[in-house]
């Protein structure tokens, strides 16, 4: 018995070692140890107890060979049944033993040759008992014999079609993938092109915003503004995703700060939020390292598509970005999750969204606005940086989108506090009255002085109207009357207090009071203006606050109105200015991208001057970068002109401290004093270093300028 068993569990143990060596997947191989182990088991059936090598190997063979289960089940069904009468049946009428071959004729031969086939011991009829246990049986086996070399052949022939089949489908979807690629490579080169003529659109249709006076064609300008802006954000996400498709997307590794990163999400975000009644919380923790290394614009694109979609899907309630982050050595893993208690996602859609323009709930969401490109994007971004997305979702209820960034930290100081800081960057004064009915003049040789002092009144709907000149002022004196005049004191030609006295001898102000504009300010002027005639002076750069202090102070009371009512209103066209789609840089994170290209500009400070109008400071900045100042510092210097030199220069350096450009401004302020110390010797050289900040800060400018619009 114990020889019988020897083989067998060696069979045994060489199929395993084979199966465990091979691959399963691997079909060829599969049929190929079928075979093998068909033909061993047959032969071994000619030496070995048959029915331990059915009892053992097969059902091995058949948990193995699952893909043919069927036929397997046959051929088992068939042996073992032949093997349970020839061995059982056999062996208890002394037919022939547990040992019985198979597919010998020995037995059988002896047995009817030597007479010791007793047949008749059993049944009366030979025949029958012979019929019984032993031709039965054995054809039985031989069926299945014949069952499974007819299988094999059709396995393997079959397979032999399948090997051809799949040559050609591989054939076919490399050329498929060859054409997709050339589709992407195609979208993503048309999409660049489309991209071009847009921004051109965009760049013309600003011109009609800034310059145009009607405001029809100002309100067609907006519409178009915001088509084309709507247009250029699909053409960008078309172009992300083939360049994705067709491997031209690359990250950009970089330095970069979270607390900017979040700022501009925040900045961008909460707009959007407001718009739909919904609250916007930012739950960072405190103690995630401030400072990394890794594509920021990639992750600002993830989180603001994110938290885009969370806005844009949900109806009330509130959307938040929670994050943290744990830190091993130089390595940081951060933690982002994207919360909302919007409309969910219905489980069997989750797989769904996940595919490129695939859109869900159409019938729900038929007035949201997309393409289905978003989660597409985020999902191919995290996987270029080694991670992925999970979708959380009840439907009805609110989602969950999260993930985690593998980020090399620079610099390990925690972030702190980052609700504080969106407080603080919200606190920015606002003014709390309106008067629509006061007319107030101001005089100013700079065009950007004007434009700030109308900016920080445009929220109290005071009627503005500007003299570039003392001469201009008393031009427009003798046609208007007003009932506030601010008057700059410096200004080439006739400067503040020349003016003042020539209105006051013309006497065309009235009893208007007058405020001198003045960025003077040493210890004394004062006095000296108010012994000149002025009422009051205000001190450049101008403080919002401050001003809105000087206007309450001198506007005939009557003409203020502060009543809750005019709160509500003077908040509400806060934020309809805020809302302005002339204020559209505020929406992409311009502010953020140039405060981290223009060092030496203080952000924060130019923002407080700009009462926080983030658009507004913008276009200041640009019109600063736009001044001739060189042209006419230069003339001046030139034909020893030191006494409207120093009248620019001031002029200048109040520009420059009004935008936060503290160091141009301390510069200007230096040579200020050496021309109205006629001190000429130091000036050119003093000059040259202004020029040099100045073309630096313009230099850098331009070039963040083009940075951002070709990042868009
Ligand atoms: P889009 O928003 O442009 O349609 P996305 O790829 O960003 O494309 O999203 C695909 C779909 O996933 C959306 O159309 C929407 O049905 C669903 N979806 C995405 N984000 C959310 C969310 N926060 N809540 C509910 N549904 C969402």
């Amino acid at each position: 018995m114990c020889k019988a068993y020897i083989p067998c569990l060696l069979i045994y143990l060489l199929v395993y070692v084979v199966t465990k060596c091979v691959s399963l997947s691997n079909r060829k191989m599969k049929y190929f140890i079928l075979f093998n182990v068909v033909a061993v088991l047959t032969i071994m059936g000619v030496f070995i107890t048959y029915h331990v090598v059915l009892g053992a190997l097969l059902p091995f063979l058949y948990a193995m060979l699952y893909s043919s289960k069927r036929v397997m089940r046959y051929v088992y069904g068939l042996t073992v049944a032949s093997t349970f009468i020839i061995v059982y049946g056999g062996y208890y009428y002394g037919l022939c033993d547990a040992n019985m071959t198979l597919l010998t004729t020995n037995t059988l031969y002896s047995y009817l040759s030597n007479g010791t086939f007793t047949l008749t011991e059993i049944n009366g009829n030979p025949a029958i008992t012979l019929l019984l246990y032993f031709v039965i049986p054995r054809c039985l086996i031989y069926v299945a014999f014949v069952a499974v070399c007819s299988s094999i052949y059709k396995i393997v022939s079959g397979s032999l079609e399948k090997l051809k089949l799949t040559a050609e489908l591989e054939k076919a979807k490399d050329e498929a993938e060859r054409a997709n690629r050339a589709k992407s490579q195609f979208l993503a080169k048309m999409s660049h092109e489309i991209r071009t003529p847009i921004n051109s659109v965009i760049g013309m249709n600003e011109m009609i915003l800034r310059e145009s006076a009607e405001e029809e064609t100002k309100k067609y300008a907006r519409d178009v503004k915001d088509s084309s802006m709507m247009l250029l954000n699909i053409v960008n996400d078309i172009l992300d995703s083939s360049k994705i498709e067709s491997g031209m997307m690359e990250l950009v590794p970089v330095n970069y700060e979270m607390g900017g990163l979040l700022n501009d999400i925040y900045t961008m975000i909460s707009l959007k939020a407001r718009e739909r009644g919904l609250g916007l919380e930012f739950d960072i923790d405190p103690m995630i390292p401030c400072e990394y290394i890794g594509d920021d614009k990639r992750i600002r694109q993830i989180l603001l598509n994110l938290l885009t979609n969370a806005v844009k899907y949900t109806e009330r309630g509130t959307v938040t970005l929670r994050m943290s982050c744990t830190t091993s050595g130089e390595e940081g893993v951060l933690q982002c999750m994207v919360q909302d208690t919007g409309i969910g996602i219905k489980p069997e859609d989750i797989k769904e969204i996940q595919q490129m323009y695939r859109r869900v709930d159409t019938e729900r969401n038929r007035m949201v606005e997309g393409t289905g490109l978003g989660i597409n994007i985020v999902q191919q971004f995290l996987a270029l940086m080694g991670s992925e997305l999970h979708i959380q979702s009840e439907y009805g209820k609110g989602s969950t989108f999260s993930f985690e960034l593998r980020q090399q930290v620079v610099n390990t100081e925690p972030l702190g506090n980052f609700r504080e800081r969106i407080q603080k960057h919200e606190e920015v004064y606002r003014s709390s009255y309106i008067a629509p009915e006061a007319k107030v003049l101001v005089v100013d040789d700079y065009k950007m002085n004007l434009k700030v002092f109308r900016g920080l009144l445009k929220q109290t709907k005071i009627q503005v109207s500007e003299a570039g000149s003392g001469e201009e002022c008393l031009s427009l004196l003798e046609k208007n009357s007003y009932h506030l005049i601010f008057l700059d004191h410096m200004m080439p030609g006739m400067d503040g207090i020349e003016t003042l006295h020539v209105m006051r001898e013309r006497k065309l102000c009235g009893d208007t009071p007058v405020i001198m504009l003045t960025a003077n300010s040493l210890k004394g002027d004062e006095e000296k203006y108010i012994r000149e005639g002025f009422d009051d002076f205000l001190s450049k750069p101008i403080m919002p606050e401050k001003l809105d202090e000087m206007i309450l102070k001198h506007l005939p009371p009557e003409l203020v109105l502060m009543s809750e009512e005019t709160a509500q209103s003077v908040q509400k066209v806060q934020e309809e200015s805020r809302e302005n789609p002339e204020s559209e840089a505020l929406h992409d994170g311009s502010l953020s991208f140039l405060r981290e290209h223009l060092p030496e500009i203080d952000f924060d400070s130019g923002m407080v001057y700009c009462s926080g109008d983030e658009a507004f400071y913008l276009e200041l900045i640009h019109d600063f970068t736009m001044l001739p100042m060189k042209e006419k510092l230069s003339h001046c210097l030139k034909t020893g002109d030191y006494q409207n030199y120093c009248i620019y220069v001031h002029g200048f350096k109040n520009n420059a401290y009004s935008i936060g450009a503290k160091n141009i401004g301390d510069l200007a302020y230096e040579l200020e004093k050496l021309t109205r110390d006629c001190i000429p010797a130091e000036l050119a050289e003093k000059q040259r270093e202004l020029f040099e900040l100045y073309e630096t800060i313009c230099r850098e400018y331009v070039k963040a300028t083009a940075d951002k619009s070709e990042n868009n």
